[in-house]
């Protein structure tokens, strides 16, 4: 799935059209953060006599949310199926094609459209930890509920911030962080059309890719972020 040059910038431009003219990238980034940010906060106000084995499901929801990462990005942005077309789309043919493992930077703000999540599909994941988190209530477990909500929002949201801040110029205040720095390099190399659909899977933090072997080898990282 190789894309030359002009195909990424005819690409590129007819995303600029399309957008439209009352889009808000601070809006874009910080409106979900909100909600995600009041969702934790109401978690955090309805814990009461929290056990020490307790604050133990924390890493343990980390983990499990890591892994559910690593999967959906595997199996619903890289796989093309009839019910969510649109996943595969926004993902594997835009996002991957507007920004290859060596030109992976925004040239504007209006281009954190094409790295965000759209806000409805926060608000929706977000909407996607309620069942559990009510299982978990109603079985006497509140506290775990309440750690369980805040870890999945949180975790939404450290999705998007960390992934804005791979695709953010290297040279910006951001993108020289050490932590961004070799983050970003994962992210990057499967931005490489011949390794996306199944090396380095995670966006956040590559543990699941670890625990999966799926993290490119040197060589194929290498080749991927050879400059063009
Ligand atoms: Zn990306
Ligand atoms: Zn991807």
């Amino acid at each position: 799935m190789e894309t030359s040059s002009r195909e990424r910038e005819e690409l590129r431009a007819s995303r600029i059209k399309e957008r439209p003219s009352w889009y808000s990238p601070l809006g874009h980034l910080l409106a979900p953060t909100a909600f995600g940010l009041g969702i934790s906060a109401l978690g955090v106000l309805l814990l009461e006599d929290v056990r020490p084995w307790e604050w133990l499901t924390i890493p343990g929801f980390w983990i499990f949310s890591n892994f559910i990462e690593w999967h959906a990005h595997r199996d619903l942005l890289h796989t093309r199926s009839k019910r969510a077309p649109i996943l595969y789309e926004g993902h594997t043919l835009n996002h991957h094609m507007i920004f290859p493992a060596h030109d992976m930077a925004v040239r504007e703000r209006g281009e954190w459209r094409e790295v965000l999540l759209p806000p409805l599909a926060v608000v929706m994941l977000v909407g996607l930890l309620v069942p559990v988190f009510a299982a978990l209530w109603f079985a006497g477990l509140p506290n775990v509920a309440c750690f369980y909500m805040i870890t999945g929002a949180l975790y939404v949201l450290s999705y998007e911030w960390l992934h804005l801040s791979y695709h953010l110029h290297p040279k910006s205040w951001v993108g020289r962080r050490a932590l961004i720095r070799f983050l970003r390099r994962h992210h990057s190399v499967h931005h490489d059309p011949k390794l996306m659909q199944r090396w380095n899977m995670n966006v956040t933090v590559p543990l699941w890719d670890w625990v999966r072997g799926t993290v490119a080898d040197k060589d194929a990282a290498e080749e991927a972020l050879r400059p063009r």
